[in-house]
């Protein structure tokens, strides 16, 4: 917990008074507020001489006007239409010239709406190229298989789970054969998942509820799987998007809340607050997929106590990176 307040007043301190989007836009604003004359002072100025306030020329239309002028830097205004089609050979530079230097220093420090969506657009389209096949690493055939191994996954691996599930289907493959079972065979069968009382208790007591009131078929409504035993709005996720191909939200495991932070898109540590704060920035059309996206990155480069920020993709868009971890 102290390392993800850590991490959070990390991320706050460098969501503040950041520069623009990008290491060039930063580049590029330094000549030209070099050259723009402080408003007060030329006021003052001008005032004193008569004159109009030449000078007082704001520094945005200042380095707009360098950069007609041929003065700015190649790099401050990207020709355009070419912006997205170099984000990808950008980001590459960006991470190989940071990891030459050892350690990634922040770079993306502002609050303003328009970088802030360039930003969370760079990093979905990271997670994309990096994990494009991303899917819950759960083995499952049926929505009810999921729903069982997703209840087995509470505070256990899914590496753990994918070795319980296949005797424990083998003996009662669906919510028919489940219901029948008796809870000392079920607890004998998933021991190793951990919880291993209260997770029978849990999957006996769904599946006399989906027979009871279902016919033995898993619902698609996220509304109908909050009745279940054992289902919480997460589990009820994972089943909606990885069953059923629906975006009805977005499973906040430890990974999603973890990334969640590091990444500045979300401030919040409670799970539905995360989840609130993700489906605001992401598109609904890809919550399923990002979320696996970023339980991937999680497993395989953002771990939790040693993120390997030297060779993340996302670096260049991650107000944690370098000091993330600890
Ligand atoms: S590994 Fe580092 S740079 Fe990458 S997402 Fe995690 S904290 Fe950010």
């Amino acid at each position: 917990m102290a390392k993800t307040v850590n991490a959070r007043a990390g991320v706050k301190a460098r969501l503040s008074g950041r520069p623009a989007l990008g290491k060039s836009t930063a580049k590029a604003a330094t000549p030209a507020r070099e050259k723009a004359v402080p408003p007060g002072k030329a006021k003052a100025a001008t005032a004193k001489a008569g004159k109009a306030p030449a000078k007082a020329v704001p520094p945005a239309k200042a380095m707009a006007a360098t950069a007609k002028a041929g003065k700015a830097p190649a790099k401050a205004v990207p020709a355009k239409g070419k912006a997205k089609a170099t984000l990808a050979a950008q980001a590459k530079a960006d991470v190989e010239k940071a990891a030459r230097r050892g350690v990634h220093e922040p770079k993306h420090r502002t609050a303003k709406a328009g970088d802030e969506k360039a930003r969370i657009r760079a990093i979905i389209d990271g997670l994309e190229e990096l994990y494009p096949d991303a899917h819950c690493e759960l083995d499952f055939e049926t929505p009810f298989q999921l729903l069982v191994a997703t209840i087995l996954s509470a505070q256990c691996t899914d590496v753990r789970v994918n070795m319980v599930t296949p005797a424990l289907f083998a003996r009662f493959p669906d919510a028919e054969a489940m219901s029948q079972a008796t809870q000392p065979e079920l607890e004998a069968l998933i021991r190793t998942t951990g919880f291993f009382r209260n997770k029978a208790k849990s999957i006996l007591g769904a599946s006399r509820l989906l027979m009871e009131d279902h016919g033995g078929v898993v619902p698609d409504d996220m509304e109908q799987l909050l009745e279940l035993p054992g289902v919480a709005r997460k589990t009820a996720n994972v089943i909606l998007g990885s069953a059923f191909g629906k975006n009805e939200g977005l499973a906040v495991d430890t990974h999603v809340a973890r990334l969640s932070g590091r990444l500045g898109l979300s401030r919040e540590t409670d799970p539905k607050k995360i989840e609130t704060d993700l489906l605001e920035k992401l598109p609904r059309d890809k919550w399923t997929h990002i979320g696996h996206q970023i339980i991937w990155h999680g497993r395989r480069v953002c771990e939790a106590r040693k993120p390997r920020c030297h060779e993340c993709r996302l670096a260049p868009y991650c107000p944690s990176a370098g000091v993330a971890g600890g």
